[in-house]
């Protein structure tokens, strides 16, 4: 039977640390956090992110501020209130909350926010940092920088394993695997074009599932003993839940704790730790403003 990885519990070490930390600011005179979200457009699983987001922050004691936008709103519009939250001395970092709405260049609005103040680590620069050995980026994305703490503190040996990553996108599968490599984990990455995925995946010591398919990876997948981080969360009809709807990750949960050594659960996994790192990430932004 597999140890479950509790994100929860991890998580919230990390954001005790984090209230820890600003109250010693706030005790020494420094100025408090803040965070800035942005939100354009109406996608609902977006909605319920930048909200559970807030009020991490204001648990934490970071100041957070929030701006809702219409989906129609131009591209130079959204621009502009960047340009202004990266003057704003009390915003020390700003989540530009993704997908953005069609029509809107990503990649310009990104590359427009202050590398200083990129808490979700996707400006190209921090990227291209995280690709290059010896380049140490700012910050490192949330969620994959919530793998390797949950990997790290619970104990996992990464260096000489082998690795397998599954989903290569810019927000968790790419950057996930380039931090593996740089823990010294020997990585391979599947995608939708990858030939005898489940073989793959089977030869993997800690294998990351972040496809978005709800429940793909089976039990046969799973070397016994290995170490499994889903990524994934799909919601999925269940006429027996409440709402006629639950949570499921990219891993068969039930099937795979007989083989696994240790898993993540969906939810209570990887979710809860992107929130911590998000909050790390802003209390770094703080003290590198002081700097
Ligand atoms: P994307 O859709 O951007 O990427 C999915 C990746 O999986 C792609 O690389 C794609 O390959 C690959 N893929 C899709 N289908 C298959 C398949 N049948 N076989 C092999 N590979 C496949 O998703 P994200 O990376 O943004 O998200 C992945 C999951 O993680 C989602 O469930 C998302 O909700 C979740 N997530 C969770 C977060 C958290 O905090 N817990 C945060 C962010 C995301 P190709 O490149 O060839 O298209």
């Amino acid at each position: 039977m597999a140890t479950i990885l509790d994100g929860k519990v991890i998580a919230d070490e990390i954001r005790a640390e984090v209230a820890e930390k600003t109250a010693a600011r706030k005790a020494a005179g420094k100025r408090q956090p803040g965070l800035a979200a942005v939100l354009v457009g109406d996608d609902p699983a977006s909605h319920v992110y930048v909200k559970m987001k807030r009020k991490a922050c204001e648990k934490a004691g970071i100041q957070s501020f929030y701006y809702e936008l219409p989906a129609s709103t131009p591209q130079a519009e959204l621009e502009t209130l960047v340009a202004k939250l990266n003057a704003d001395p009390a915003v020390h970092g700003i989540l530009v909350q993704l997908p953005l709405p069609k029509g809107l260049d990503e990649e310009r609005v990104l590359q427009a926010i202050d590398i200083r103040k990129d808490v979700d680590g996707f400006h190209p620069l921090n990227i291209g940092r995280l690709a290059q050995k010896g380049r140490e980026p700012l910050f490192l994305p949330a969620t994959p920088a919530g793998v390797m703490v949950l990997l790290q503190r619970s104990g996992v040996k990464l260096e000489g394993a082998n690795a397998v990553v599954l989903g290569r996108s810019n927000i968790v599968g790419m950057p996930v695997a380039l931090l593996l490599i740089e823990a010294n984990a020997t990585v391979t990455v599947c995608h939708s074009r990858t030939k005898n995925l489940k073989e793959v995946c089977a030869s993997a010591d800690v294998l990351v599932a972040a496809v978005g398919r709800p429940e793909m990876v089976k039990r046969d997948w799973i070397k016994p003993g290995a170490v499994v981080i889903d990524v994934g969360v799909n919601r999925i009809d269940d006429p027996t839940a409440e709402k006629g709807t639950r949570l499921v990750g990219d891993v068969a949960y039930e099937e795979a704790l007989d083989v696994a050594g240790a898993i993540t659960p969906v939810p209570g996994g990887v979710g809860p730790m992107t929130i911590a790192m998000l909050l790390a990430n802003t209390l770094k932004a703080a003290e590198l403003a002081d700097s």
